[in-house]
């Protein structure tokens, strides 16, 4: 069954404080979340644990990273492996945002690695791709897509690649305020879920959640989500205010 979600991604943002309080007031809410939606809240690293904590039992709930190494383990200074992830009991791993792909030079290959590195140890990969403005300008972003697809998934088996959820995040779309619009977003996907198609199979695109990122706020997720192939949003600043996220989550369809 194809899977609708929230996804937070808190970036570098929040003192331990605000982040407690934040997911306090998250914890309190209700929610009457179906079988298939979940929303997964991606923290910075050293909450991990308090996320647990404070979100371990709510139904539905899950505690993302933002990034992990794509090494096992060893001599990496400042790097944080899937198995400490793992041993935190942290679900879910945003990989390959797009800034990370910018400012720390990430690329199709090592998100590629990580992806795989993930899925071995049991933890849920949220795949980011999507377009600069120019290449949207020079209509060249579905190409651009599909290449950042190839590259960093299609190493992938089957059954590797039916636990990967994706994140289509257009940069011009990221932080700007300015959000793709639900047509330009359901193109995406369904161009995204076609690349899927022709080489897992129908199943496996069927089953496959794709998000959409970029600037998602409680007065436009009912319109993006209602999309057929926009299975929920991966958010950002609106994540960081627990009314604003509670309506995101509740605009799940
Ligand atoms: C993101 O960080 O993935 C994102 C989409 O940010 P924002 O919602 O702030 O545009």
């Amino acid at each position: 069954m194809r899977r609708k979600i929230a996804a937070a991604n808190w970036k570098m943002n929040c003192t331990l404080q605000e982040a407690e309080d934040l997911l306090k007031a998250l914890n309190e809410k209700n929610f009457n979340l179906k079988d298939n939606q979940q929303v997964i809240i991606a923290v910075p690293f050293p909450y991990l644990l308090t996320a647990k904590q404070i979100l371990g039992d709510k139904p539905s709930f899950y505690v993302a990273a933002q990034n992990c190494y794509n090494k096992v383990c060893g001599a990496y200074t400042g790097e944080v492996s899937v198995a400490m992830l793992t041993s935190c009991g942290v679900t879910h791993v945003i990989l390959g945002h797009s800034e990370r792909r910018e400012y720390f030079n990430e690329t199709n290959k090592t998100v590629g690695q990580k992806v795989e590195l993930v899925i071995e140890n049991g933890i849920t990969p949220i795949f980011c791709c999507g377009e600069e403005l120019s290449i949207r300008e020079s209509d060249a972003h579905n190409r651009f897509v599909d290449s950042q697809i190839r590259e960093g998934l299609f190493h992938l088996s089957p059954d590797a690649m039916s636990k990967v959820i994706i994140a289509y995040e257009p940069i011009w779309a990221i932080g700007t305020g300015k959000t793709a619009t639900a047509d330009q977003a359901q193109e995406m996907h369904a161009h995204i879920r076609n690349i899927i198609r022709g080489k897992y199979g129908n199943e496996i695109a069927d089953n496959l959640t794709i998000l959409y990122g970029g600037s998602v706020k409680g007065s436009n997720a009912v319109e993006l989500f209602s999309e057929p192939d926009v299975d929920g949003g991966l958010v950002g600043g609106a994540s960081l205010k627990a009314d604003e996220f509670e309506i995101i989550i509740n605009s799940l369809r």
